[in-house]
Parts: structure tokens; C-alpha cells; sequence
């Protein structure tokens, strides 16, 4: 018989995050399924990674998504580490239903992570059976992506494979195993893990791993260490003001589920807000509030300081100036959130020129949306329409609860273009821009979950999926994806459904 065909690899994997000691990680397998099906695939995304989309839904690839069967030159893994879960202390989490295969070089020469979650229990599955359950896959899946086409830093859902298995949670539900994409998967609990066993070596390699690939030039500083914690200081101000620009509530944003790249990660009970109020909160076990949408800032200042902490024998020999030197790059991050929210909010606001003034029109847009329960996104959308002249306010005044609020605020804001130098039409192109029609609104998309779980109907999930891709036009006939719930409609708690 002849030998087959050399067959080209699923991926060309290219591993870094294995070659460190053995102490970061546990070397398994993932835990093969009855029957892994291929149940939707990111082609675009698949493109921008350089894989074969008619390859990864061929059966082979199927197994090696379903974990049946791994793939050439993986070397699976589940990563260790520690965590903050609401404020407690864990020192020890890590993947306990996730297994990173390797990693690989997209098109834009960035390396990312190919990490199987729901692939069955590792060393850190603690009393967890290692799965996931079909419907919080999917949430994952289409979030994710709304994230990543808002444009906001975000892991990405490559497939979903559907393994034939139930899960038993409050009931028999469907499995699912999602292929996951990340700059990286290494978290503020990952320093943790090593700062609390006191394994200083570790952190300097891990601190190492991470300039080199995601903050290189911070290595060209004298101080590399104290480069890093300001860069993922940056970053997070930067991820916390985009969230909070189009709604976004993480839900539980615990020091493991921080990336140190600066995207967001490990998508549970999140959400985005219809009706604006700071408090809000969708989580149904978040029962303080502590991760509502306007405690996201102080949260990630909170973590930051929690990395700070484990960085300090790396800043300096002296524990004292390592001490001042971590204090000083954390208290940054106030005033580096407050400026990437007056940038956000201001390009929000069709502003192009920058007034100090301007902190208190947006606080006043948000205070009278508040007062007036109006929708965020809608308000927002709607002030891309309205012209310089007035006269034509009824769209969004009609959005607001006791609109004459809406009337002074909308009257400042006037008063505030007209010292701009751009005209109405520019203005709108750009406010257009960055003010989604759409977004992933609850209702929607637990409705589509719905269809998909317990309906078999990927329809209305896919439908979802498409007018979520280009987020910012208008697409004729989709009007109903822009509005939010009527009020039997509406999702009041989101589960994590582990
Ligand atoms: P999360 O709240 O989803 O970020 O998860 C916190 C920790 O619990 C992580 O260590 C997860 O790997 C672990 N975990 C969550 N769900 C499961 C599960 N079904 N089986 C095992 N471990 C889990
Ligand atoms: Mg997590």
C-alpha cells in the first residue's frame, strides 16, 4: 500500500509557554468526547491565523477540536495559577476545564495561544468536572467576537464543537468545548500564584515571558520590571474606559480572570447595559455588586495593586523603594482611566478639540441619562444624528424619562460644537464610528442561546452573529437587533453556568 499523502499540519504550533519549568503548568491531554461536532466556525478569524478553514471542518481536525485527538506538534497543558475571587483569596486555581495546545503566528505575525475550554478535569479542577455546558459556549463565542468587532481588545472564539456528552449542572444540559484565542492566557493570578509561593526565580521568568511578548520594548528601559507593571497599568485603564464605552459589565472581573495583555478574558456572567445606571449588575452571583458596571475602574485599580504586589522583589533589592516605586506606577492608574474615559466619551460626544471643560458635559450626559433611565446605546446612536442647528431632538429626547433635562443638557452640548472646527456631516461620520448601533444585548442573544440549546436552531444565533460583525452601520431590515427589551423581554441575571 502506498504511504498516505504528507498531510500539512492543522497547525504550525510554535511553543513557548511549555518550554518554562514545569512548576507553571501540568502537562495533560484533554479528555476525549463521545461525539465532538463541529457547530460553528470563525472563518475570518481562522484567515487572520493563517489556518485552512475547509481543514480545521475536515473530521480530523474535528477530534483535535473536540480533544480526541491531538494535534501535530501540541504540547497540551494546563496553566497554574492563583486569584482574588471576590476579594477572598485562592492561592490555588488555574485551568480546570482549559488546555492550552501551543501556540501559533497569525497573519499580523502576532503569536496567540489555540486553548481548548471544556476539554475535561486537570490537576486544578478542584470539585468542577472539567466541562461546559453548550449555552455558556456559545455566549463566549458571540460576545467575544461583538467585542472584538466594537473594537475593543478581546480572546477570540475560533470554533465550537458540540461533544455529545451531557453536563449535569441544575440539570442535564449539552456539552460544548470552545477553541479560544489569546494574545495569551496569563493573568495578574498567574504572578500570584508564584509571589505567594515566594519563588522569585519564577516571577522573573514569567515577568520575562511576558515583556517579551507582549511589552518588548519595555525591555529597552533601565527599569524593565517597573516598565511592565506601567505598561499593564496602561492597559487596563485603556481595556476598563472601552468597556465602559459601549456598556460593557465584565461580571467578574476576580484578579485570575485579568489578562495582562490587556484584553478581555474569560466572558461568564457578562453583559451589556441597556438602560444606563452605574449600579448595574447582571451577574446572578454577584451579590454585593462589587463588579457593577461603574465599580469596573476602582476594581481594576484594586487588582492592578494586587500585581504591584508581586512585582515588588523584581522592582528593586531594597523592599522600601520597590514599595515606593510600585505605589507611585499604580497610583497612575486614576488619572490614566479618567484620560482614556474624557477620550472615549468626547469621541462619543463628536468632539474633536479637547477643553477641560468637557469632563463635566459628559458627566452631565450621564447623570441626566440616569435621572432619565434613557437607553445607553440608543442615546448615544441617536446624538450621531442630530444636527449642530437643533430642532430635530425628538429621536433622543423621547428616550429620556422627564425629557426637560435632556433639553439643558442637549442645549450645553450645542454650545460646545459650535466651537468646533468640524462641520455637522464630519462630526456624524465619526460619532457614527464609534457610537454602535448594535450591540450584544441581552435579550437577544439568551433568546438565540435558547433556539440553539434547546430548540437545535442555529438561525437565530448566526443571524445575531452576522449584524454584530459591523456593529457601527446601520443594516436595513435588522431594526429590531437595535432596540432593547420591551419589558417582558428583558434579562434581568446572566449565569456563568459552570
Ligand atoms: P471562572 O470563574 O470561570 O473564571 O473560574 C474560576 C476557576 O474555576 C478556574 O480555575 C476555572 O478553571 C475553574 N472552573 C470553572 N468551571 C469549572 C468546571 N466546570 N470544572 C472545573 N473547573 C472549573
Ligand atoms: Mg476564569
Amino acid at each position: 500500500m502506498a504511504d498516505p499523502a504528507p498531510r500539512t499540519p492543522l497547525f504550525t504550533f510554535e511553543n513557548t509557554y511549555a518550554r518554562l519549568p514545569e512548576r507553571f503548568f501540568t502537562k495533560l491531554d484533554p479528555t476525549p468526547v463521545q461525539a465532538p461536532r463541529l457547530l460553528l466556525l470563525n472563518e475570518g478569524l481562522a484567515r487572520e491565523l493563517n489556518l485552512d478553514p475547509a481543514a480545521l471542518r475536515s473530521e480530523a481536525a474535528v477530534q483535535s477540536l473536540g480533544g480526541n485527538r491531538v494535534p501535530d506538534g501540541a504540547e497540551p497543558l494546563a496553566m497554574a495559577y492563583a486569584g482574588h475571587q471576590f476579594g477572598g483569596w485562592v492561592p490555588q486555581l488555574g485551568d480546570g476545564r482549559a488546555i492550552l495546545l501551543g501556540e501559533i503566528i497569525g497573519r499580523d505575525g502576532v503569536r496567540r495561544d489555540i486553548q481548548l475550554k471544556g476539554s475535561g478535569p486537570t490537576p486544578y479542577s478542584r470539585m468542577g468536572d472539567g466541562r461546559a455546558a453548550l449555552g455558556p459556549v456559545l455566549r463566549e463565542y458571540i460576545v467575544s467576537e461583538a467585542m472584538a468587532a466594537l473594537g475593543i481588545p478581546t480572546t477570540r472564539s475560533l470554533a465550537v464543537v458540540t461533544t455529545g456528552e451531557a453536563v449535569f449542572r441544575d440539570r442535564a444540559l449539552p456539552g460544548g468545548i470552545l477553541t479560544r484565542i489569546a494574545r495569551s492566557h496569563i493573568r495578574v493570578g498567574t504572578f500570584q500564584f508564584f509571589a505567594a509561593r515566594r519563588d522569585t526565580e519564577a516571577l522573573r521568568l514569567l515577568a520575562d515571558h511576558v515583556i517579551d511578548r507582549h511589552y518588548p520594548d519595555a525591555r529597552e528601559s533601565d527599569t524593565p520590571y517597573r516598565e511592565l507593571l506601567d505598561r499593564i497599568v496602561a492597559a487596563q485603564a485603556d481595556l476598563v474606559a472601552a468597556w465602559m464605552g459601549v456598556g460593557f459589565i465584565h461580571g467578574v472581573m476576580n484578579t485570575d480572570n485579568m489578562s495582562v495583555a490587556g484584553d478581555t478574558i474569560d466572558y461568564g456572567p457578562c453583559a451589556f447595559m441597556d438602560t444606563y445606571h452605574p449600579g448595574t449588575v447582571y451577574s446572578s452571583i454577584d451579590h454585593g455588586g462589587r463588579y457593577a458596571y461603574g465599580n469596573q475602574p476602582g476594581i481594576a485599580h484594586w487588582n492592578l495593586a494586587c500585581l504591584a504586589q508581586c512585582l515588588l522583589p523584581l522592582i528593586d533589592g531594597s523592599e522600601e523603594q520597590a514599595l515606593e516605586i510600585a505605589q507611585d506606577t499604580i497610583n497612575n492608574f486614576p488619572d490614566r482611566y479618567r484620560a482614556a474615559h474624557t477620550r472615549i466619551f468626547s469621541a462619543k460626544l463628536g468632539l474633536e478639540t479637547v477643553r477641560e471643560s468637557d469632563a463635566d458635559l459628559i458627566d452631565g450626559l450621564l447623570t441626566t441619562m440616569e435621572k432619565g433611565q434613557a437607553d445607553f446605546t440608543l442615546t448615544f446612536r441617536g446624538l450621531s444624528e442630530l444636527t449642530g442647528a437643533g430642532g430635530d431632538d425628538e429621536s433622543v429626547r423621547s428616550l429620556f424619562v422627564g425629557p426637560d433635562a435632556f433639553d439643558g443638557w442637549v442645549a450645553d452640548w450645542r454650545a460646545r460644537l459650535a466651537t468646533e472646527p468640524r462641520d455637522d456631516s464630519a462630526r456624524q461620520t465619526k460619532m457614527r464610528a464609534i457610537n454602535p448601533a448594535y450591540i450584544p444585548r441581552n435579550h437577544l442573544v439568551e433568546a438565540a442561546l435558547d433556539a440553539a440549546v434547546e430548540g437545535n436552531d442555529l438561525e437565530p444565533l448566526q443571524d445575531l452573529r452576522a449584524v454584530l460583525q459591523t456593529p457601527f452601520s446601520i443594516q436595513p431590515g435588522q431594526e429590531r437587533y437595535a432596540q432593547p427589551p420591551k419589558p417582558d423581554e428583558e434579562v434581568k441575571a446572566t449565569f456563568c453556568g459552570t
